[in-house]
């Protein structure tokens, strides 16, 4: 057993995430979002399983993502691979050489496609209301009326700005921009949902759908979710099991002081091994068959709380996981699980299971 941070990734629950997706998406292509490493949980491993679930299209962000990834999947496994930050001036050659797919997502990005050659593959992405990155319609007009001489489009998206508050009007506002859009190029593939998207109904889920955040454990609207399932499960060894005596003080400052004697199992992870610090009072973690509060978070060690439950170096805390859902940890941190996950790739060690 290491005596630190191991993150473990289920396999088999990352297939059944799929599934379930491919199910509510009823016909949509699911094309996964593996940008990040995987959502830090290793895009080479988590993309070849999904390959083997049957997804055959993939979005990364950077172009050296798409390079690695193109790596990974290999010869055997021939995918469609889409970048999201488009066409960088200056790297046609690498995003040939790749065989990826970049999202024109500027005009200054539309010309240069246009310059590196009638074959690249490309996608087109409209700015339907979130204002950070997208054609404006009158660019997509342009291409529309015969200004794709030199590009081969061969997807149209878009990004909802609010998909996770099903009620905010931005959305209808951004599934009018985008049907209309879609109009001025009729023929191509559409996609315009993340994982919320796709969980908001069947209008919203168009050829394809790119959940990223879902495949790995978060539920769509931030909250936990029943129809998904943890995949990555973060669990480190206790160090020391300890009592503070009432009127005496944990870890740093002067803030945290016991009002009464209080047990506590210190574990061997901290804001070094991807947890957040000011989850330290507000977090909590999984013990001995029960949740039990995180009192401080520095960041080599944290400590919880235990009462009267036996408890010896070497137990096992889970801090993220089945029992710990990621959406809880980034409730408790106040940030999204997209953020939570990502910080695990730092010290602790993974590893894979298919359960
Ligand atoms: C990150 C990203 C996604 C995936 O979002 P999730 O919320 O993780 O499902 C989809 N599309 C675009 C453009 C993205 O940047």
């Amino acid at each position: 057993m290491p005596h630190r941070a191991r993150l473990t990734v289920d396999l088999a629950a990352l297939d059944r995430n799929f599934r379930t997706l491919s199910a509510v998406a009823a016909g949509a292509e699911v094309a996964p979002v593996v940008k990040a490493d995987g959502y830090g949980l290793g895009a080479a491993r988590v993309s070849r399983r999904l390959w083997e679930s049957g997804a055959r299209s993939f979005f990364v962000a950077r172009l050296d993502e798409g390079e690695a990834l193109r790596k990974d999947l290999g010869e055997t496994r021939p995918a469609r691979i889409f970048v999201l930050d488009g066409l960088v001036p200056g790297t046609a050659e690498r995003v040939r050489r790749s065989d990826l797919i970049p999202i024109l997502a500027d005009p200054g990005q539309v010309e240069a496609a246009r310059q590196a050659g009638p074959q690249l593959a490309v996608g087109l992405h409209v700015d339907t209301g979130m204002n950070r990155q997208g054609l404006s319609p009158d660019d997509l007009v342009g291409i529309a009326r015969g200004g794709s001489a030199g590009l081969k489009p061969v997807l149209l998206m878009s990004h909802l700005g609010s998909a996770t508050l099903p009620g905010d009007p931005r959305n209808a506002l951004q599934l009018a921009r985008f049907r209309e859009a879609r109009s001025w190029l009729p023929d191509l593939p559409a996609s315009l949902a993340a994982s919320a998207g796709t969980f908001l109904g069947p209008e919203w889920r168009f050829d394809m759908v790119r959940p990223g955040v879902s495949l790995f454990g978060g539920g769509p609207f931030e909250r936990p979710d029943p129809r998904i399932e943890a995949v990555a499960t973060l669990d480190a060894p206790v160090l020391y099991v300890r009592t503070v005596e009432a009127g005496e003080w944990l870890g740093y400052g002067s803030g945290l002081r016991m009002a009464r004697s209080t047990r506590i199992a210190v574990v061997a992870a901290g804001y070094a091994d991807g947890l957040l610090r000011r989850g330290g009072g507000r977090a909590e973690a999984w013990f001995a068959g029960a949740r039990r509060p995180v009192r401080i978070i520095n960041m080599d060690l944290l400590a919880i709380e235990i009462g009267e439950t036996p408890a010896k170096p070497g137990d096992r805390v889970e801090l993220m996981g089945p029992n710990l859902l990621v959406d809880d940890l980034a409730a408790a941190t106040d940030t999204v699980a997209h953020e939570c996950l990502v910080r695990l790739s730092t010290r602790a060690r993974r590893s894979y299971v298919r359960s």
